[in-house]
């Protein structure tokens, strides 16, 4: 079941000013394959450096991520090549991974062709046909990057990473810089990809509502661990924990459902020092002396469903 990616991560040393930042602590992570898992959590948090790892662009310093069953480590040459094409980023800004010197057709035509996925004589077709999946027009193909709106750099960005036939997009913060409108197009975009492509996504959001719509399941991520993990619409009508419940205050909703909870409070604390026991018990309004000295287990609360906080345990 665990056959797209599964991931174990354990203490991601990054080294800023000389001091250690666990970046990603003791994280269990299995995306299944056709699977939307919605990553979630304040800036900070350490989703993007998850991503990354998951992603093989950043190897962990402990731990072992697997693609299709594969340790990435082991593989090398063409596998190990295959293997890291399957996976895409598409990233927050993609005008700063777009080359301003290459016309659309280039950016998007290059990789395939450096990999072999398609001959010379059939490029134009393919990059064609890239650009109208990710609903461009081809006929804007000779134009330059600074040419086009926010909204459409990114389904450049989106037509590039195609282009290489991937399996499983990691996006980070993919729609974090667009329009409230525009963000709802290419949102749309995602899910009619999946269905056509059939792809499995990872969709990082610091935003519990971007992820509402598109994901089956919600991993909620906080100082560099996960707090709790569960299927999307149970993580949306009952969160376990604290801190999902106050990030859910935080969406903005149009319907009149009442808010029993209030939104984070306080600052988020420096990830060089955090926080003993539960990071999250300086801003938990239901702190008790348990949670400043003893970690809380990520534990099963109900089937697919996972929390971690030392209140599970008393009920
Ligand atoms: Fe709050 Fe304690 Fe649960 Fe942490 S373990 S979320 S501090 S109640
Ligand atoms: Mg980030």
């Amino acid at each position: 079941t665990l056959d797209f990616a599964a991931k174990l991560a354990r203490r991601l040393g990054v080294n800023v000013r000389e001091e250690v930042v666990h970046a990603v602590d003791g994280v269990d992570l299995a995306i299944r394959r056709g699977e939307v898992v919605g990553l979630v959590g304040e800036s900070g948090c350490g989703k993007s450096t998850l991503g990354r790892m998951i992603a093989g662009i950043l190897p962990p310093s402990d731990g072992v991520i697997l693609s299709h069953g594969r340790d990435l480590r082991s593989l090398d040459g063409p596998e190990a090549r295959r293997v890291k094409l399957a996976t895409q980023m598409i990233f927050q800004d993609p005008y700063a991974s777009l080359n301003p010197r290459l016309k659309v057709e280039e950016i998007v035509g290059e990789a395939p062709l450096v990999h072999g996925l398609v001959r010379r004589g059939d490029l134009a077709g393919y990059v064609d046909e890239q650009l109208r999946r990710a609903g461009l027009d081809p006929a804007l193909k000779k134009r330059y990057p600074h040419q086009f709106s926010g909204g459409q750099r990114q389904r450049i960005g989106i037509a590039r990473a195609l282009a290489v036939q991937p399996d499983f997009l990691v996006c980070d913060e993919a729609v974090a810089a667009l329009d409230v409108s525009i963000q709802a197009q290419i949102l749309n975009l995602f899910m009619k990809l999946r269905k056509e492509l059939d792809l499995t996504y990872l969709f990082i959001s610091h935003d519990l509502g971007v992820v509402e719509h598109l994901s089956d399941r919600v991993v909620i991520m906080y100082l560099g661990r996960v707090v709790e993990e569960a299927p999307a619409e149970e993580v949306f009508r009952s969160p376990n924990h604290p801190y999902t419940q106050a990030l859910l205050a935080e969406v903005p909703r149009i319907d009149t459902r009442k808010r029993s909870f209030a939104g984070v409070q306080g600052e988020i604390p420096s990830p060089l020092h955090p926080p003993s026991g539960c990071h999250f018990h300086p801003r938990c309004p239901h702190a008790m002396e348990r949670c400043k000295l003893e970690r809380p287990a990520l534990k099963a609360i109900a089937p697919g469903r996972r929390s971690a906080c030392h209140l599970n345990d008393m009920v």
